[in-house]
Formats: structure tokens, sequence, C-alpha cells
């Protein structure tokens, strides 16, 4: 299996190896697998037998070619054990009508989690595979969860360091801690003072470095990215959907073939799409619904065909899908467009902040895709409601999505799989709120009170953190950053 890019027609086919290296492609776009491998009734009935570790690896392998059956399986292992995860690795809860993908299991209470376990070890292995003799280092700019779900997969990990930089106070009490107590000997973990948007463009300008380059080079590293765009991110998401499939399958709540909808509370397009790929290979999936918060950018653009940036951004109690640019949409494009039109519709994003395609192209968007948004208090009622009527506690980006799900499902008789992507306990202010409690100030009184309130249990990861052990404790200048490598 060999990789292209998404904006230029017949360019140089890659590895796998070589494109998790490299994350983006030599033109700014992204790598794109040439073909979709298929999967057939008699894999799905043979996968439904296996763990967890078992499809991931059997998934991986049609993909990432390159890698030894071996290799994969002992990535997939350290990856999804149930040590890390407290039993299966995304085990499904059955509320009402719908099924909930829970994605959240990992040991830092969110989906990114379930890319970020395993990305780390296949770039490892990426370097020996491609010759490379320098070790990786891996700069990170978080407003929050991806920092610390990155610094929980490369902790340790051979070959590769990293460092993370936080807005010291564009960040929760809890996440702060979350990254300050990280273990590892390969880990860094620096405050700047500044927001979100600081920290993101002091490493854009380190990577663009000349100076930091070469003084990295005399240390024998080089640097790279945990960004959601590398193809080692998306294609263990793959893995989640074909591993839920089979679980339906196996406890016959669906006869194979029957067709699933999905709804998936959307960011940057990463997670819908590995559903998207999953479908081309012939997963029974019907319905991909994309679910938007406030900032519904891609409803939008799936209800319409323009992709129109110059809109207010929000900021909403699903933070980890207040995006403007969601990046993997390309992929999308390639699939539907090809590569000279992406190139043109990336381009015109980039001049403009806005790009729309012809009908011809929506329809065929449409076949797969529905769109739906949800405001910021129908984000809160779907929490109060599930768990008032079903017991059910979720975070506020499952409940975004199960809102979206309610409004499609009117539209079709399928089963619906709502993707679930954090612990409540990961937003238990916002969680509370929802539920007509009073919020206490201290992040972690919240988290004790979700608790007392609701008696669904509390992570360990997050249980622990109010004791954990505090390692990094730098505040910086943004204009230091460089020097702090
Ligand atoms: C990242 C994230 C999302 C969005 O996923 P994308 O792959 O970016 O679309 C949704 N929910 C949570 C909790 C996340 O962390």
């Amino acid at each position: 299996m060999n990789y292209i890019s998404t904006r230029t027609a017949d360019s140089e086919k890659q590895s796998a190896a070589y494109v998790i290296k490299k994350g983006l492609a030599f033109d700014g776009g992204l790598y794109v697998p040439e073909s979709i491998p298929e999967l057939t009734k008699q894999n799905i009935e043979e996968l439904a037998e296996m763990s967890y570790t078992e499809r991931a690896t059997y998934i991986l392998s049609l993909f990432l070619t390159d890698y030894t059956k071996e290799e994969l399986e002992a990535a997939a292992s350290a990856a999804y054990s149930a040590e890390k995860f407290g039993g299966p690795a995304a085990p499904i809860a059955r509320v009402g009508d719908d099924y909930f993908l829970e994605l959240w299991h990992g040991p830092t209470s969110a989906f990114k989690d379930m890319a970020l376990q395993i990305m780390p070890r296949l770039l490892s292995l990426s370097l020996g595979k491609t010759g490379e003799a320098k070790d990786a280092y891996i700069l990170v700019a978080t407003s929050g969860d991806t920092g610390k779900a990155a610094l929980e997969g490369y902790c340790d990990i051979d070959r590769v360091k990293i460092q993370v930089f936080y807005p010291v106070n564009g960040v929760s009490n809890i996440q702060k801690k979350q990254m300050a107590s990280q273990k590892g000997n390969n880990v860094n973990v620096v405050a700047i003072n500044g927001n979100f948007d600081d920290a993101q463009s002091g490493v854009k300008a380190i990577f663009a470095n000349d100076g930091a380059k070469k003084m990295l080079e005399e240390k024998g590293l080089f640097f790279s990215s945990a960004n959601s765009i590398n193809w080692g991110r998306l294609a263990p998401q793959i893995v989640y959907y074909v591993s839920a499939y089979c679980d339906l399958v196996k406890e016959g709540e669906i006869k194979y073939g029957d067709k699933l909808d999905v709804t998936v509370p959307t960011g940057n397009f990463g997670n819908i799409l590995a559903a998207y790929i999953a479908k081309k290979m012939g997963l029974p999936l019907g319905k991909l619904v994309c679910a938007s918060n406030k900032n519904d950018i891609l409803t939008d653009f799936i209800n319409k065909g323009v992709y129109d940036k110059r809109r207010e951004f929000f900021t909403t109690v699903s933070p980890s899908m207040d995006i403007l640019i969601s990046s993997n949409l390309e992929r999308l494009l390639w699939f539907v467009l090809g590569a000279d039109k992406t190139k043109e519709c990336m381009e015109k994003l980039a001049s403009d902040g806005i790009y729309s395609l012809d009908d011809e192209a929506m329809e065929l968007i449409r076949e797969d895709f529905a769109g739906y948004s949800c405001s910021e208090e129908e984000t809160k009622k779907t929490i109060y409601e599930l768990f008032d009527e079903f017991g059910y506690l979720c975070d506020t980006h499952t409940a975004v999505a199960a809102h979206a799900a309610k409004q499609y499902k009117s539209e079709s008789g399928n089963k619906m799989l709502v993707v679930s992507t954090a612990s409540p306990y990961k937003f238990a202010p916002a969680v509370l709120s929802a539920l007509g409690e009073e919020v206490p100030s201290d992040d972690f009184d919240a988290l004790d009170k979700l608790f007392a309130v609701t008696k669904c249990a509390i992570p360990k990861n997050l249980a622990n953190l109010r004791d954990a052990e505090v390692r990094f404790t730098k505040t910086i200048e943004v204009k230091d950053m460089i020097n702090s490598l």
C-alpha cells in the first residue's frame, strides 16, 4: 500500500512509514492511501471473534503494509492493553434504542488516546524503516487535551522526545495538573505567558527557524509534530468503527449486512473521516452524521455546499470542537474531487477564506454525510435528559452528537451508533451545570461533586490527580520558547 498527496495528481508514491514520519506531504497536502482495501463478510465474521488488539492488528496491516504483523501486534497490544483502558478499549453502552461507542477509557479519558496510544509506536518504528539516523523531537502547542494525550502516548517511547507548550491561563486546573505531573524520561512541559494562539505561533516559528533546526541536528534530532493530519493518527481510528460493528453483530444487536448509522461529534473531521474510510472498505455503515456545536461551519458546508470560515468564532462548552478549519476535510475533498480540484479549494480557503462545491460533488457527499448543529442550550438539555431518562451520563461533546443523532433519526430506520469522545468527568463543571447543580469553584471539588450527584465512577487517572506529584513548574515568555528546547 502506497500513499499519495491530496494536492498533486500522480504524485510520487510513498510508504506508510515515510508518511508517518513526515506528517504533511511535500506540497502542503495530506497523504491518502492510493487504494482502499476491502473488508468482506468473511473478514468481519472472523474479526467478530477477535479481541480489540487483534482487530487493530488486522485492520492496520491492510494499510501499513511495510510494517510486519509482529510489529503491529506488539504496538497494538501495548497501546490498547486492559491495564491502560481498564477493560475493553472501545466498549459500547446501550442507551434507549441507540448505542454509544465510548472511546474515552484510555489513560487521559478522551478519544485522542485511541490514536495517540499507538501512533508514537508507529512513528518510532518508522525511523528504522526509513533509515532515519536522527531521533524525532515532537513539539506540541495545546489548549489542553491534546497535550496530555500526546504526553501519555509518547512517554518513554524509543527514539522520540516530546515537549509541550500550554497557555498558563488558558487551560483548566485539572488539565494543568495532568500535564505538570506527567511521568517519563523523554518528556518536558512548559507553560507560556500568552494564549493558545501565541503557543501555536511560537511552535510554528520554531519549526521554521533554521538556527533551531541546525542546533537540533547537531544533537542528532529532527522536528516532528503530533498533528491530527498525520496518517498514523487517522488509520488507528478506522479500527474502532469496524470493532463496534463486529461487537454489535456478535451480541445479536444487528445482523451482518444491517446498515448502522453513525453520529460523530466533529472538530477537525478526523474521527468522522475514519468512519467514511471504514464504509468505503465495505463495512455496512449507513449515514455518517456530522455533529457540530455552535461553530457550525461543517454543518453549513454539508447543507449548503459552501465552506466559509469568515465567521464569528464561538467558545463553547465543547471546546475540542471549537474549530474553523477542519483540516481532515481535505481528505474527503480528495476522494470526491481528485487532487487538482482539492488543491484549488485549499488555495481559495487560504486566500479568500471560502470555497464552494458544485451540486454534483455535494450530491456525492450527501449520499454519505448529513450535518446537524447543536446550540449551547441544546447541549446542556441533552446531558440532562440522557441522565434523567436513562441514567446515562455523557460529556458535552458526546451530547452534541446525541442531539444531532436524535434530529437525524426521525428520517431513517437504521440503528444508530453515537460516538462518545470524552468522559463526563473531563468536563465536570459544564456537566454539573447541565444537571442543574451548583458548580464548585475548584475543579477537583467539581469532580467529587459530580460523583456524589451521579454515582458514576470517576476514571482512575482523574481520581488520582489531586495528589499526583508535580514535576514541571516553569512558565516562560513566548519569545523564550526557542531557548527552552
Ligand atoms: C478532538 C475531539 C473531538 C473532535 O474530533 P475530530 O477528529 O477533530 O473531528 C471531539 N470530541 C473530543 C472530546 C475531542 O477531544
